[in-house]
């Protein structure tokens, strides 16, 4: 598949629209790779094999039923046709690291970053009260953060050009799911002394907008947007 199947875009959920709109079995078709959030922002998903997992904090990790609706998801099919051995890489060199294989500035990719990990800290957002409304401030600031010491799993994520920084967050989007398919979220900082790299080149990307009214009407404002997008997301 040489496309990232899209439902909403990072603009509209960092702007608010964190409703659950799309099923997930509708969008999962054939796709066994891709990340994003479940509804209400109650947890990072992570999928692989085809199964979404739902990392929320305090929470052991759970597979999302295929009928839950999510506000926001990228979803692909991963087969990469190059794979390296790296050494000593870490969230500060592995833009470096890729740039030695390819030329990412301008083109999307889907990346996996496998091994063991000496170190990685990832986050997870805290479910939500009943019938509690937040913003997405309040819930990036209640975050919870661990760090994991000598785990071994897996990074899966993509790489988006930051011309396309309000559909998609621009530079590395990463999530992590451990192999005993127990841990998992969204990856603030990472560090292995060996790991395989691997990386496949998707020359489209295809997005569905939400069709709520609520989305519709909407107001962003994009420069308060790419703030927002930089402090959650980056
Ligand atoms: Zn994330």
């Amino acid at each position: 598949m040489t496309k990232i199947v899209q439902f909403s875009t990072i603009g509209a959920l960092m702007a608010g629209h964190l409703e659950g709109e799309k099923q997930f079995s509708k969008v999962c078709c054939g796709c066994n790779f891709g990340l994003g959030c479940s509804a209400d922002m109650d947890g990072e998903l992570t999928i692989y094999d085809g199964q979404a997992y739902e990392a929320t904090a305090g929470q052991s990790l759970e597979t999302l039923n295929f009928a839950e609706k999510v506000p926001f998801i990228q979803i692909t099919d991963f087969k990469p046709k190059q794979r390296h051995d790296v050494e000593n890489i870490d969230h500060t060199n592995i833009e470096a690291c890729l740039t030695r294989f390819i030329q990412p500035k301008n083109i999307f990719l889907a990346v996996s970053v496998e091994g063991v990990f000496e170190k990685i800290t990832i986050r997870r957002p805290h479910r939500a009260a009943e019938g509690q409304v937040r913003s997405v401030s309040q819930i990036a600031e209640a975050q919870q953060v661990d760090t994991h010491c000598q785990i071994e799993g897996r990074l899966i994520g993509f790489w988006t050009p930051e011309l396309f920084g309000r559909v998609s967050v621009p530079g590395f989007h990463f999530h992590f799911l451990d192999q005993q398919k127990k841990i998992s979220g969204h990856v603030l900082e990472f560090l292995m002394k060996k790991a395989q790299l691997s990386f496949e080149e998707k020359t489209t990307l295809e997005v569905t907008n939400p069709k709520s009214k609520s989305y519709k009407d909407m107001n962003i404002d994009v420069t308060m947007l790419d703030e927002m997008i930089h402090k959650v997301e980056k």
